[in-house]
């Protein structure tokens, strides 16, 4: 049960989460990201952890290995720096008036806390490029793309190819 979030070339850097707590990390990660988020890049890389929507995608089925999240491998470091930017927005509690609910802080902070490590040992070697590829492709992400990266009226993130993450998880 729960879901996790890995990089491959370390089999011990793992983050695992409840089904709950996952819900609530990719929630609050796309209020703080979707508000930071200034390149096409960067809103990428928020839509995609939107995209880890379990209304959608089952309950339980939306791990990821951090490797093929769409990092521009000419950027990597601004890119890190982007994403711990989003954590400490968290940690601020960034639009949680958005929330339906209180999060637990204890248990996001180790979720914030794992992830950050993760990133921080990811190196180019462990970046998917075939993946992030493939991902960019789709059709769906191009037409938010062309539509200039709309955002969902109520809670003000970036729309992904499935919706709202919010507005499909907690309603
Ligand atoms: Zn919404």
């Amino acid at each position: 049960m729960g879901n996790t979030i890995t990089l491959k070339r370390i089999p011990d850097m793992v983050l695992s989460m409840s089904n709950g707590l996952t819900s609530v990390f990719i929630s609050t990660f796309g209020l703080s990201g979707s508000i930071l988020a200034k390149t096409e890049q960067e809103k990428k890389l928020v839509m995609y952890i939107l995209e880890k929507n379990q209304s959608i995608l089952g309950i339980g089925f939306v791990d990821f290995d951090i490797g093929s999240m769409p990092w521009d491998l000419k950027n990597l470091e601004d890119n890190k720096k982007f994403v711990f930017s989003i954590l400490d927005g968290i940690k601020n509690k960034t639009e949680w008036e958005k929330l339906p609910f209180t999060p637990n802080e204890e248990m996001l902070n180790r979720c914030i806390f794992e992830f950050k490590n993760m990133i921080s040992e990811m190196k180019s070697e462990d970046i998917n490029e075939k993946e992030i590829n493939e991902w960019s492709k789709n059709p769906k992400l191009n037409d938010l793309i062309k539509n200039g990266f709309p955002l969902c009226p109520s809670h003000d993130v970036l729309m992904t190819i499935y919706g709202c993450q919010m507005c499909t998880e907690w309603q």
